[in-house]
């Protein structure tokens, strides 16, 4: 613990989303006086402002709302701003701020501050939550006192509560919270992969790694640092790293002493890192489907090992994790078919994946709103995966000219067609999944809607035809 907040002390909070709300609220029960400030006025903030209110405050506390943009006088007296992830460093306000030499902390960097317990943290463009989820799943399953926290849902600063020595912090990160990070220093880290991603926040794909390799930047020999072994990017940054670095690989080695860290040789997963490589679980026990999620499990192993679980701990660990929702979820059996939600597949990259994840022939539900997509990717694997294509929603028209005719598809009205139609176009043993490859908002209200809105079809579908 680095900070400690006196009665009085003046901190700015710039953004009242999630993470702004709990460092908020941590200040004002130290007493500290709380400016917030965010560009929406208190019309669009009515929620979260009430929110605020309710909290308690400590002697010496006061809460100030600053709202509909960035008054430069609030940063008089300031001891230091707590930034939400939605709000750019390159903006001038936090600029002035930096200028003026105050620190500008994510709240990532401001709990970091005040735990005494362990942080795993776990950033990427794709896996984060997944793997969050299912490393902090393994460690409870062991017994140990560990949290999913961070960009998984819930703010840092809120499981500070459950602060101690053995607390371990579970910590999904991504690049903007890693941008403004100064003492933060993960026990264990790991970077999953690095793809061209929000490059309308970074001016180019370098500025965009760089704030992922942030995550390594106070680490030394007591920490470890986790790498894709398969990421030449990644493999080429390994030597600017002053903690000991292991690798993960999916892609089957000749040997398990192969990989230094976590890899598959045969059809084993294997840990290694003494140089006598340990097995660990046959791949077919990992209960995700596809490549990515045997990835995500690699490092979900590996991060627990390092942390002195033992392989039958972690074993049993990931044998018992569920997919989380919208990602890959089995939703129900209907006659033989297995119905999966993957409406977080918002994109063509992750739809790619479903398709490859499943060596069943399967009926895919494709569509939504796009997003100025080229789905030619999709068309090779199709071809050889998918009996049926179902096409919904806005983009339709544009998939529809998009795949050969030679590519059997229909038109479903809406999402209860498409469920029927699914096992109306399907045979017993094959998987009907929605990995729609686009935004969801011509139909939803955002795509934890559409997937539930798909499961609940599917349930009823199910009492319909399995009486
Ligand atoms: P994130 O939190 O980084 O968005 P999730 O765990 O929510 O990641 O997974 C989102 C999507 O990313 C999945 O539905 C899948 O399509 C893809 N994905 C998951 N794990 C990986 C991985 N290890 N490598 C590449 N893509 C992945």
């Amino acid at each position: 613990m680095t900070l400690e907040i006196h009665p009085g002390d003046i901190y700015v909070v710039v953004g009242l989303a999630r993470s702004g709300q709990a460092a908020a609220s941590r200040l004002l029960s130290g007493g500290a006086v709380v400016r917030v400030t965010d560009t929406k006025t208190a019309d669009a903030l009515a929620e979260p402002m009430r929110a605020l209110q309710f909290q308690p405050v400590a002697e010496g506390g006061r809460l100030e709302f600053h709202l509909g943009g960035h008054a430069e006088a609030i940063l008089d007296g300031a001891r230091a701003l707590i930034l939400s992830p939605g709000v750019p460093v390159a903006s001038p306000f936090i600029q002035r701020a930096l200028a003026l030499g105050l620190p500008v902390w994510s709240e990532i960097e401001f709990a970091y501050r005040l735990l005494g317990g362990i942080v795993v943290g776990i950033t990427g463009s794709n896996g984060k939550s997944t793997t969050t989820a299912l490393t902090a799943h393994i460690l409870q399953q062991a017994g140990r006192r560990a949290y999913a926290v961070g960009n998984i849902g819930t703010p840092l600063t809120d499981y500070l509560v459950h602060d101690g020595p053995d607390t371990i912090y579970v910590t999904e990160l991504s690049s903007f919270q890693l941008e403004t990070i100064e003492t933060f220093r993960p026990r264990i880290a790991a970077i999953l992969n690095i793809t061209p991603d929000h490059l309308d926040r970074y001016p180019s794909f370098e500025d965009y790694a760089a704030a992922k390799w942030n995550i390594f930047r106070n680490m030394g020999p007591a920490e470890a640092g986790i790498l894709n072994g398969q990421d030449e990017l990644l493999r080429r940054g390994k030597g600017q790293v002053a903690c000991p670095v292991y690798e993960f690989r999916s892609a089957p080695a000749a040997s398990p002493a192969e990989v230094r860290g976590a890899g598959v040789a045969g059809e084993t997963l294997y840990l290694n890192t003494t140089g006598e490589p340990v097995p660990l679980m046959a791949v077919a026990e990992i209960p995700l489907p596809g490549r990515h999620n045997l990835e995500n499990a690699l490092v979900g192993a590996l991060a627990c090992h390092l942390l002195g679980l033992a392989p039958a701990a972690i074993r049993a660990g990931i044998r018992s994790f569920r997919a989380l929702p919208h990602r890959l979820q089995p939703v129900a059996e209907v006659q033989g078919r297995w119905y999966y939600n993957d409406s977080k597949a918002t994109n063509v990259d992750s739809t790619l994946l479903a398709i490859q994840s499943f060596p069943q022939k399967l009926v895919l539900i494709l569509g939504g709103k796009d997003k100025g997509s080229d789905y030619a990717p999709l068309v090779e694997p199709i071809r050889q995966r998918a009996r049926q294509v179902l096409l919904i929603g806005a983009a339709a028209d544009k998939i529809d000219r998009a795949l050969p005719p030679d590519i059997p598809r229909r038109r479903v009205r809406d999402m209860d067609d498409a469920v029927r139609t699914g096992l109306e176009v399907s045979e017993p043993g094959d998987v009907v999944v929605l990995s729609p490859a686009c935004a969801s908002f011509d139909m939803f209200n955002n795509f934890e809607h559409r997937g539930d809105v798909f499961c609940e079809l599917v349930r009823k579908l199910k009492q319909e035809v399995e009486p």
